[in-house]
């Protein structure tokens, strides 16, 4: 089941689909983080926290829950190897687990 954003005071957490999109946006269209954080009119800090988040499933599960639930082609390892030939940023983008920026 999609799990869709919540309002908790100000503060609005970010839905599945919203998380595919970024993860869509980082890898398709090569956004970077500030210019995908403008396009979706998000903070640069969230954006970067779900890359990271889901770099880290991929990287622990083989798999991202959200990105699955919200029916996305990068939600698998494999998935995102396979796109891999696309372009070295999917590569890239596997290998930043560790992004502080
Ligand atoms: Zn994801």
């Amino acid at each position: 089941m999609l799990k869709e954003a919540e309002y908790r005071g100000t503060f609005q957490t970010v839905s599945d689909k919203e998380h595919g999109e970024i993860i869509k946006l980082y890898i398709d269209k090569r956004l970077g983080i500030k210019k995908g954080a403008k396009r979706l009119n998000r903070s640069s800090k969230t954006i970067h926290e779900h890359i990271k988040k889901h770099n880290m499933a991929i990287d622990r599960s083989g798999f991202c829950a959200p990105c699955k639930r919200s029916g996305s082609q990068y939600a698998t390892k494999s998935q995102l190897e396979k796109n891999k030939k696309r372009g070295s940023l999917v590569f890239l983008f596997l290998s930043t687990l560790n992004v502080d920026k």
